[in-house]
């Protein structure tokens, strides 16, 4: 009995892992470049699931909070999103061009 608990908990997590990154592939598909597992950035290909990460277009991320009070980030974020039929104001992007978008802002205010 014992040991089918395990196996039951192993399988468990697994699923859970297995539906986070299908619905992360959901969301990042939605908001890519052309509605495709692409990051936005002009004549960027990539497209591999974990070097994607969604983006604030307007790097709002800190004022953007689930209805709890929470920070949005990771799968609470991609299920809001979801929820919320996908709601305008954010793109994939590569974890390269993300980096450099937020290099590009900070030398825009200044702070580099
Ligand atoms: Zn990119």
């Amino acid at each position: 009995m014992k040991k089918k608990n395990k196996i039951e908990s192993e399988h468990s997590k697994r699923k859970a892992i297995f539906d986070r990154l299908v619905l992360k592939i959901e969301v990042l598909t939605f908001y890519g470049k052309g509605g495709h597992l692409k990051c936005c950035w002009k004549g960027c290909t990539e497209s591999d699931p974990d070097c994607l990460q969604l983006d604030h277009i307007n790097d709002d991320a800190t004022t953007l909070r689930l209805p709890s009070g929470e920070r949005m980030g990771g799968s609470g974020m991609y299920k809001y999103l979801k929820s919320k039929n996908f709601p305008p104001g954010f793109q994939t992007l590569c974890c390269s061009h993300n980096q450099k978008k937020e290099l590009i802002n900070r030398r825009n205010r200044g702070k580099l």
